[in-house]
């Protein structure tokens, strides 16, 4: 059988997905202090014709930033740091699968929020990672200005690299505010986006129990 590379082409692009960053052309800077982001917000509110001065809305600028700087640390995590000792040799090649894992983004084009749930399956060559980590990889790319088709490509291009497994699948659902908020009829539309590498993507048999078995109910379903 003729086995297709799963390897991404080295496009710059791609170089910088697997990479973890988000712009094809730039490191990601530091980030501002919460106190230099204030001001902006405070400007931002005038803008929209507020009154920052006024009761409710004093403290917002300060609340805003350090939000904004709580939902976008993923660009200031290392993903090594984050596996660091998590990784175990183990003789187990069956699919492994974290499902249902809750996430939180922020869609680059309108700072809104996009949520939903993440679900991943891989299966080792040698190592296994610990289980609380799948998540913690998620949150990582999550926690940046993202689309949902970049998250979902950063976090099985992750795995498949720093796991070396036989094959990583990824299917992310969610809603995205800047759908639901702005358009009447499409407050219930869910985007489904799907990354398969290596074996999930070669064998229809792989990625089908992958599928099914993310679709079944969980134990503590209701
Ligand atoms: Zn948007």
């Amino acid at each position: 059988m003729k086995v297709k590379s799963s390897k991404p082409k080295a496009t710059s692009q791609s170089r910088n997905i697997r990479k973890g960053l988000d712009s094809s052309n730039g490191e990601i800077m530091a980030p501002a202090a919460i106190q230099d982001i204030e001001p902006t917000v405070r400007k931002l509110l005038s803008q929209l014709g507020e009154n920052p001065d006024r009761n409710g809305l004093q403290e917002t600028p300060r609340r805003v930033a350090k939000a904004l700087t709580y939902l976008t640390q993923g660009y200031h995590q290392d993903i090594d740091t984050l596996l660091n000792d998590a990784l175990f040799p183990i003789q187990y090649d069956e699919m492994v699968i974290v499902k249902d894992i809750d996430f939180y983004s922020l869609c680059e084009h309108h700072l809104l929020p996009f949520f939903g749930k993440c679900h991943v399956g891989y299966i080792p060559r040698k190592h296994v990672v610990g289980l609380s980590k799948i998540p913690r990889v998620v949150d990582m790319f999550s926690r940046r200005l993202q689309v949902q088709e970049r998250l979902t490509v950063q976090i099985a291009h992750t795995i498949q690299e720093k796991l070396n497994p036989h094959g990583v699948g990824v299917v992310m659902e969610a809603r995205h505010l800047c759908m639901s908020m702005r358009g009447v009829e499409k407050q219930n539309t869910v985007a489904v986006t799907s990354e398969m590498l290596g074996v999930f993507r070669r064998q229809q048999q792989t990625r089908d129990e992958f599928l099914k078995l993310i679709r079944q109910r969980g134990v503590d379903a209701d």
